[in-house]
């Protein structure tokens, strides 16, 4: 569906300077900058109502040296949270790019709330696995489909033209790769064509296209796939199409942690602050605080690829925090017992086995996983469980990128007006499995959208009308 066709010969009955396909994270924060450059956009998105995987995400950003974590007294650098990326990554991403990156997150953030009243709060009461400082900025739901509502609002606060149930099919571009224009396609079937100065991918990664995970990630390409279904690797082909380079199309983000038969992601903080996850058997198969994208794989290795997360009241109260959570409480999806022999009851667990699993997290031995649980008060009853599948979130390779969120050739030249972010570029997150740190995806749709917003409307100044 998705193909690049010859410009010539071709008419576009609408020209917008600045086009964005997608109207998630990425695009609606390009299209504000854009906008806030002086440019006139249009976002083109295929769903009736904007969603994207934003509006699954538990909507945190990270971003360090911003307003709100001063006024908390967090001290925080670009330099510092760089470093927690490439740790994650095993030093597998371009330092020079995560530099820029963490260098534009926290003017991005204050940008976003002071210059558009995007309502975010700094996460505090926990820290991600791996995060050195609290650097996580979400809506106080912590909620990503209050995330995209805000972005929403702010767009339409500036007369941001939004075009929904816009499928975007072809690309029309010159010989030198210059996109000139897009066709897309209403429900109905109709078509019509978009021209443009400059264009930006912000239709995200390949999670909804089976056929590309498993080319790319044939180790996940069975299991749930809990992010937009409409995200199915468009970027990637056209940018293919037009001779760019990819780079990291092995990397995910997974999650250890959905609900069995409801589809709701259980916050990892559980596990963060001290809770574990046991098999059929009763029993502890991972190090948890490894991180929850690579406990995808560990969950699915389990017998009937499934785990029980096990935790207690001061953790059931913390997740309250989390709207997510809340609704799998209001499913059903949550156990709860007074003594630990109850719980594994109620879950259909062998007793003695989760007993002797929980005796061992906290009597103080050495941890054959080799988690450290001396840092958080041990689990005391009433205790709580929930049955979980291990599930691709996101895609995190794609249409190499430079700083500016051009998109570039495999020569390391930019191609001419074409511009991507999020999910749509490749990202920081390594090359595979257990590179990504929490954040990592909408940090890069957010920074990367801010960039290649503001650089499409400085070269649609350069090269056109359409100034506002
Ligand atoms: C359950 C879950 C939890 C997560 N939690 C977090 C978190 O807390 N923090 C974090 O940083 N990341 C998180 N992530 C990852 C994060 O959600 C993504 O990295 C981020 O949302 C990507 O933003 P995006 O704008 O690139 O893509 P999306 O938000 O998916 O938006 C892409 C848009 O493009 C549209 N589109 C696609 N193709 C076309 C086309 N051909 N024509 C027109 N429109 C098209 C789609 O319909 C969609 O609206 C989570 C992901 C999931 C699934």
């Amino acid at each position: 569906m998705s193909q690049v066709r010859p410009a010539t010969g071709i008419d576009f009955p609408l020209q917008v300077p600045v086009l964005i396909i997608g109207a998630g994270a990425c695009g609606l924060t390009a299209a504000l900058a854009a906008h806030d450059a002086g440019a006139e956009v249009l976002v083109l998105e295929r769903d009736t109502s904007p969603t994207g995987s934003t509006a699954m995400s538990s909507g945190m950003i990270p971003a360090a040296g911003t307003a709100l974590q001063a006024a908390r007294g967090v001290v925080d650098s670009a330099e510092r949270m760089a470093a927690d990326i490439q740790a994650k990554a095993h030093g597998q991403n371009d330092p020079a790019f995560v530099a820029a990156i963490c260098t534009a997150s926290g003017p991005t953030v204050d940008w976003l709330v002071a210059q558009h009243q995007v309502a975010l709060g700094l996460v505090e009461g926990f820290l991600y696995l791996g995060h050195s400082r609290a650097r996580m900025h979400a809506p106080a739901s912590r909620s990503g489909a209050d995330l995209i509502a805000g972005l929403l609002q702010a767009a339409r606060a500036v007369d941001i033209d939004i075009v929904t149930d816009a499928l975007v099919t072809t690309l029309y571009a010159d010989a030198d790769g210059s996109v000139r224009g897009v066709e897309f396609q209403w429900p109905d079937g109709s078509q019509e064509r978009a021209g443009c100065s400059a264009l930006v991918l912000a239709c995200s990664g390949f999670g909804g296209n089976a056929d590309l995970v498993a080319r790319y990630i044939p180790e996940i390409a069975g299991a749930l796939y809990h992010g937009h279904s409409g995200n199915r690797g468009d970027a990637l082909r056209w940018g293919e199409a037009l001779g760019a380079a990819t780079a990291q199309l092995g990397a995910y983000q997974g999650h250890g942690s959905v609900a069995a038969g409801h589809g709701i992601l259980i916050t990892w903080a559980l596990m963060v602050e001290g809770g574990f996850q046991v098999n059929a058997k009763g029993e502890r198969f991972s190090n948890e605080h490894l991180g929850y994208s690579e406990q995808a794989m560990q969950v699915l290795a389990q017998p009937g690829g499934v785990a029980w997360s096990i935790y207690d009241a001061r953790l059931h109260a913390m997740a309250q925090d989390f709207e997510d959570y809340r609704d799998a409480v209001a499913a059903g999806a949550i156990r709860q017992a007074e003594s630990i022999e109850a719980l594994a009851e109620a879950c259909g667990l062998p007793a003695a086995n989760l007993a002797a699993t929980l005796r061992a997290t906290s009597g103080g031995q050495p941890d054959p996983w080799g988690r450290d649980f001396s840092a958080k008060p041990g689990l005391v009853a009433p205790f709580f469980a929930v049955k979980v599948v291990g599930a691709l979130f996101h895609t995190q390779g794609g249409l190499r990128v430079d700083a500016q969120a051009r998109v570039l050739r495999p020569d390391g030249a930019a191609l001419p007006n074409l511009f991507a972010g999020g999910g749509a570029a490749a990202g920081i997150s390594g090359e595979g499995r257990d590179g990504y740190l929490s954040g990592n995806g909408l940090l890069s749709a957010v920074v990367l959208g801010a960039k290649a917003g503001r650089a499409a409307a400085a070269l649609t100044a350069l090269t056109g009308p359409g100034r506002r």
